[in-house]
């Protein structure tokens, strides 16, 4: 598991929530099975390095204002992950796609207002799924190469735009087609 960016504010006691509604008050998702619940799910995320700040979190939904991966999918929400680990919907969580997607970029802890740090619960879940088989070590892997080559296309993108230097399309085509080729090949 990537190791987890430390902060000062990990250890801090949690600050008094005193004008926000508790998750409880939030709409139960219509996929909620009762009898499916795993109560302590909140509590074993916090027993691990990262995710023990996930006992501040309130459910105001702060966090999905501005992430990068909502603005490109409508699908994806943060605040709908949080919500489902403070309802003990583990199974759901830990078997969700949409635990991969994020892109680790810790907006949504710059603009958390209790410091929860959903970025490293975020790596905290991966993790769980991992070690729990649900995704292998070869398609983490995979990922994080994925997670790579769009670094590189963008890299190569903007500095070609800011320099004015020609990026062959062709160049560019042909290396999405080989990853691509090879990502739905496995
Ligand atoms: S992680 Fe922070 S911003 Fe997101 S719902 Fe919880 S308290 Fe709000
Ligand atoms: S760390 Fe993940 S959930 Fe948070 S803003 Fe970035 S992409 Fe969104």
């Amino acid at each position: 598991m990537a190791k987890s960016k430390k902060t000062d504010d990990t250890n801090d006691p949690a600050p008094k929530a005193e004008t926000a509604p508790p998750a409880t008050d939030q709409p139960v998702p219509a996929e909620l099975a009762v009898d499916q619940l795993d109560l302590g799910f909140r509590e074993e995320i916090a027993s691990h390095p990262g995710g023990e700040n996930i006992r501040r979190c309130f459910a105001c939904g702060t966090c999905a204002a501005g992430c990068p991966v909502t603005e490109v999918d409508s699908d994806y929400n943060c605040r709908r992950i949080i919500r489902q680990i403070l309802f003990g919907m583990r199974e759901e969580v830990l078997s969700s796609p949409q635990i991969w997607l994020c892109l680790v970029c810790y907006r949504c802890y710059v603009r958390c207002p209790q410091k929860v740090n959903f970025t490293d619960i975020m790596r905290v879940l991966r993790y769980m799924a991992v070690k729990e088989n649900r995704v292998s070590a070869e398609t983490f892997e995979r990922i994080n190469e994925l997670d790579r080559f769009s670094q590189v296309v963008r890299h190569d993108l903007v500095k070609g735009f800011l320099e004015k230097m020609d990026v062959s399309r062709e160049d560019l085509e042909g290396r999405i087609a080989a990853v691509l080729k090879e990502t739905v090949s496995q």
